[in-house]
């Protein structure tokens, strides 16, 4: 393993030299005004991913998949695993939406608002630098042997590094179980509750595993959106980019003939993946601006124009106008706005509960000496918090025919689900064979309804008289 500062090239990736061992990278500070609002977003972003399990919306936390019980409360909305489809609606749009900021202003959601990035940049590598200094420091704390204060460094390093990622751990696991639960938990032995504590412990060492030593690697090996970008940005998306123009050829301060470079590799020593962006666009490149803002107080220190590195286009780089209406930006926003439609649409369709009709195993149906009888299990799970009244009525059946249950029978307490049995009974005088009946069913106290059509079955009407009474209905098995 090396770590010393390395020259970057496009024939290899920095971080993994020829032999194939590890390149540590330690990126310098960087300050600017990039840097300052990625701080200040970050900060922002920070208090984003914590609170959402904490804020109630509606009664529940803002995010809490409550996997145990198969509910997932989302921003006031609560779905029960059979309403997943619209996780589909979802997690499609979430991917257009990242298409479309990708062709617009590249990989902005990796240096900027990626929950990898923001924990590794604004708090892991923070917290290191506080006790290992700056990064001549930590690459000269590399160089070392294992004694004294290397050993009491990186011992701090290392256990306020584990410490992050046991704190992350738990805060990704507050959005699988609630916070009164989460707290008991922690205050409990772990064999009461084995399987959180590995997935704690799986989660902290994978952390630790990732901001300790793999870093910069998970987005540039890892990442599949990393591997994808190229196929989503153009000539006219914004990226991070160095105006070879005007930089070339770079040269020493004052010297005639020279470009505005004066290659003091300032850029390449503050790249948290190590490449040098005077060499183009690159697949390792998370579009942070931390050589952006380090060119600017390069640029600045020789009263020089700032931008030297900038956000710009391929085609801003040649003078030429960046044009954010284009068929790529107009496709994706067609297919964002469709998606979100979808998304609104079946948000909508969703209801406040659940019904479901099921014959029962057995036989279709039992002639009796009033009639002929189905028998069906209904399922009914409320979403609502409020226990519901649900009332059940029978549409296109003929006079007559009796439902049990039926009218505002069933409570159903908020957030429950109901299981029994359901029976339809056609009186022998009007039974007129095989039909499509519908149940109806709607909660009393909200105007929601679903409607359920299923085949109400028996025999042949004309030999109904001949048939004897069958023996008293099964129940759920
Ligand atoms: S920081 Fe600016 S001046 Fe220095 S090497 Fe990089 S691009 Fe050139
Ligand atoms: S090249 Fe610049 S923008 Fe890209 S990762 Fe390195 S420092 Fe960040």
């Amino acid at each position: 393993m090396s770590t010393g500062l390395k020259r970057p090239t496009l024939d290899t990736v920095t971080t993994i030299n020829r032999d194939g061992s590890r390149h540590l990278i330690h990126p310098a500070d960087a300050a600017g005004r990039f840097m300052l609002a990625r701080r200040l977003f970050a900060v922002l972003l920070l208090a984003v991913y914590i609170l959402l399990p904490w804020i109630p919306i509606n009664g529940s936390p803002a995010v809490f998949l409550d996997v145990a019980n198969r509910r997932f409360h989302l921003f006031g909305l609560t779905f029960l695993a059979q309403d997943l489809w619209v996780a589909f609606f979802a997690v499609s749009g979430a991917g257009f939406i990242l298409f479309y900021l990708t062709a617009l202003f590249g990989r902005l959601w990796c240096g900027w608002a990626c929950p990898y990035t923001v924990f590794l940049e604004h708090a892991v590598r923070r917290v290191e630098r506080w006790i290992e200094g700056d990064a001549q420091s930590r690459r000269r704390l590399d160089a070392m042997p294992w004694r004294g204060m290397k050993i009491l460094r990186r011992g701090l390093s290392l256990t306020a590094t584990f410490l992050i990622s046991l704190l992350v751990a738990h805060f990704f696991l507050a959005y699988f179980v609630s916070l009164p639960r989460l707290w008991k938990m922690m205050l409990s032995r772990p064999g009461e509750h084995w399987f959180a504590f590995c997935v704690v412990m799986l989660v902290t060492l994978t952390l630790f595993f990732c901001f300790a030593w793999f870093r910069e690697q998970f987005c540039i090996v890892l990442c599949p959106y990393g591997r994808i970008q190229s196929a989503l940005t153009d000539e006219h998306t914004l990226t991070v980019a160095y105006d070879r123009g005007r930089g070339e050829p770079r040269g020493r301060p004052g010297a005639t003939g020279v470009g505005d470079c004066v290659n003091c590799l300032r850029c390449v020593q503050v790249c948290p993946t190590g490449i040098d962006i005077r060499n183009g666009l690159q697949l390792e490149c998370i579009g942070c601006a931390a050589c952006l803002d380090a060119c600017d107080a390069v640029m600045l220190r020789l009263k020089r124009r700032r931008g030297l590195v900038r956000y710009t286009s391929m085609r801003g780089l040649q003078g030429l106008k960046t044009r954010w209406l284009r068929p790529r930006i107009l496709a994706y926003t067609g297919l964002l706005a469709a998606g979100l439609a979808a998304l609104g649409f079946s948000i909508t369709r969703l209801h406040s509960f659940q019904a479901t009709l099921t014959r029962l195993a057995g036989a279709p149906y039992y002639v009796t000496a009033e009639g002929v009888r189905n028998q069906f299990q209904l399922e009914l799970v409320n979403k609502r918090r409020e226990t519901g009244e649900f009332r059940l009525d029978l549409e296109d059946a003929p006079a007559g025919t009796r439902l049990n249950p039926s009218g505002n029978a069933i409570r159903v307490p908020g957030q429950e689900e109901y299981k029994g049995v359901l029976t339809i009974e056609i009186p022998r005088s009007v039974y007129q064979g095989k039909q499509r009946l519908v149940l109806r069913v709607r909660n009393g106290t909200h105007p929601d309804a679903t409607a359920l059509e299923f085949e109400f079955t028996g025999p042949d009407p004309r030999l109904l008289p001949e048939i004897s009474p069958a023996p008293a209905p099964a129940s759920i098995p």
